[in-house]
């Protein structure tokens, strides 16, 4: 359940195991974006372990509502008792003020004992049962568990028959608070008219995201969800706005799409490249770099890093390779990166530690600790960095005076090693 360093067996001799995923439970990524829609309360189909863990990280990251779950131990497994609870549990949500929405995600254990769809409620009163099977098994990442609640929720919610929106856009992606407003801004000033940002709070958002003229994936782990979208024959922008030029490139895609005023896109994605370049020349980075997490976003922070000046020579992901993540990939190895690795192991990143030498690792709680105790700074990938802006001139500032605060901070580390290794 916690990210742990995990005692594996291995697979193959002299490689490390991927069984096992290295991160916590990946269902934590749906729980998460389906407490915070308002209206909604979920339940969870699994056994008192799996709701014990889930339960208390899902409130370490402010659901401030009850999940609701069936008791399932042994005895009501052993008799067949997982759809009955369920639809018991069902219920009671439904009788909760203002319900609109029941997400059920059912995890390992519910999905190995059976859950068919065919008898759980659709609707029940006024809310929408909607089925989110995210068993570890078959989904290996947090990242990707979020596309999997967010697909199914398109799929039954989305509406494609009102009339269209053809300059309203849906940006996908869980990201800081600040940066849809300022991606908003920048495409306002282009002649987009409203923007929408899934996963967020408001069921009627995911209502009009069928009515919207373009998708545009700020992540790259929404596989399925993205083609809801295409089946909509909404279209996708592909990119981020990320760094110089991936945030040049995205905004005058985006203006093509949707068949904005070329000159007016022109004007806007020259000043963000302006105001992007003018940052990066100011303080250039300077450093090597070691990009390893388990967000699925590690490729964009990486090549951010590379064009404001920094050496990546190593990326790691618990993502899938997937051909919405390939760009990034192609752009990195172009540019010096030597190894991207997806579906990591910390055995992998531990490696890269030994042979790369590196002034900064961005990673997870325990490949960060490492780092430290070898004298290296290291920033934890999910607190520290996503949880800051990143897009567009605006978050790259950010974001990059972190790392090089960080990176400056280098000989602190140092000290520190050596007064404990004393
Ligand atoms: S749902 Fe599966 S991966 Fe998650 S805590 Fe339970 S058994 Fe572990």
């Amino acid at each position: 359940m916690a990210e742990t360093i995990a005692l594996q067996q291995d697979a193959t001799p002299g490689q490390p195991c991927k069984l096992h995923p290295q991160s916590m439970c990946p269902a934590f990524g749906s729980l998460r974006i389906l407490t915070r829609i308002e209206g909604s309360h979920p339940v969870m189909a699994t056994d008192t372990g799996c709701l014990y863990g889930l339960t208390f990280v899902t409130h370490f990251y402010g659901a401030r509502k009850s999940i609701l779950a069936p008791t399932l131990g042994t005895a009501e497994l052993m008799s067949g008792q997982v759809v009955e609870g369920t639809r018991a549990a069902i219920d009671v949500a439904a009788k909760e003020p203002g319900c609109r929405l029941i997400p059920v995600v059912s995890l390992c254990v519910a999905e190995t004992a059976g859950m068919p769809e065919e008898l759980l409620p659709q609707r029940i009163g006024e809310a929408e049962v909607v089925l989110v099977r995210v068993p570890a098994y078959a989904i290996h990442s947090h990242p990707e568990a979020k596309d999997v609640a967010m697909a199914a929720l398109l799929r039954r919610l989305g509406d494609t028959t009102g009339p269209k929106e053809p300059r309203t856009v849906v940006l996908l992606g869980e990201v800081f608070p600040a940066d849809p407003l300022a991606i908003d801004g920048v495409l306002r000033r282009m002649g987009v008219e409203q923007t929408i940002t899934l996963p967020g709070r408001s069921i009627d958002d995911l209502h009009r995201a069928g009515r919207a003229g373009a998708l545009a994936p700020l992540h790259p782990f929404y596989k399925e969800t993205t083609q809801v979208f295409r089946s909509w024959n909404v279209p996708v922008v592909g990119g981020a706005p990320v760094g110089i030029s991936g945030s040049y490139a995205w905004l005058k895609a985006l203006g093509t799409l949707l068949e904005l005023d070329p000159g007016l896109v022109q004007q806007v994605a020259d000043e963000e490249r302006e105001r992007a370049q003018a940052l990066v020349n100011a303080r250039p980075l300077a450093g090597r770099v070691l990009v390893t997490g388990y967000e699925g976003t590690e490729l964009a922070y990486a090549r951010l890093l590379v064009e404001a000046g920094a050496e990546v020579p190593y990326v790691s992901t618990s993502i899938a390779p997937d051909p919405l993540v390939l760009p990034d990939e192609l752009w990195l190895k172009a540019r010096g990166t030597k190894e991207v690795i997806y579906r990591k192991s910390l055995e992998e990143d531990m490696s890269a530690l030994d042979r790369y030498a590196p002034d900064l690792v961005l990673g997870t709680t325990p490949f960060s600790s490492a780092a430290k105790d070898r004298g290296i700074p290291g920033l934890y990938f999910t607190n520290q960095l996503a949880s800051r802006p990143f897009f567009l001139s605006g978050g790259m500032a950010a974001t990059l005076g972190l790392v090089r605060d960080t990176i400056d901070r280098g000989a602190k580390y140092r000290e520190m090693q050596e007064f404990f290794a004393e």
